[in-house]
């Protein structure tokens, strides 16, 4: 599939990109998967980040027999307190941190360090969007000497 870095595509385009329909992909936004930017008018387009990672939604489903629930346990292990280089005290107050099982776009609270942040533009969203990388992700922030919390230290 050849993508233009350039264009946003809309969700009509989209859908016809990967033959699913318009209210699917409604529902990985609804679902937390995607994050689409929105006109005023509510017009959902998409950037080649936002396909790419359709392209590995529908691979986890299709060959890897994922459901939407398991994905979202997927995204939810991209360590973004360590790309973000979170504090101690900014970890603590969390729930991505803490203990969600969904992506820090969807569990983030207005108390979380990036609260009032756009995720659709942060690299956590956008630099990952090829989800068959996150073992390399996870390799690159994996201390091996710390055993009990390796994505801690
Ligand atoms: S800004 Fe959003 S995507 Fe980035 S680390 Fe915070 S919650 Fe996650």
């Amino acid at each position: 599939m050849k993508i233009n870095e350039s264009i946003l595509y809309p969700i009509g385009v989209v859908a016809k990109m990967f033959g699913i329909s318009v209210a699917t992909l409604r529902l990985y936004e609804n679902e937390g998967l995607i994050l689409p930017q929105k006109s005023k008018g509510q017009h959902r387009s998409y950037t080649d980040k936002d396909i790419q990672r359709i392209a590995c939604i529908r691979d986890m489903i299709n060959e890897k027999g994922l459901n939407l629930a398991g994905i979202r346990m997927v995204f939810s292990t991209l360590p973004c307190w360590k790309i973000k280089n979170c504090s101690e005290e900014e970890r603590q107050n969390c729930p991505a941190y803490q203990d969600s099982q969904d992506p820090c776009w969807i569990s983030k609270n207005a108390d979380s360090v990036c609260g009032t942040e756009d995720c659709s533009i942060c690299p956590v969203y956008s630099e990952f969007a090829d989800c068959r990388n996150i073992k390399h992700i996870l390799k690159k922030y994996w201390n091996p000497s710390s055993i009990q919390d390796p994505l801690k230290v």
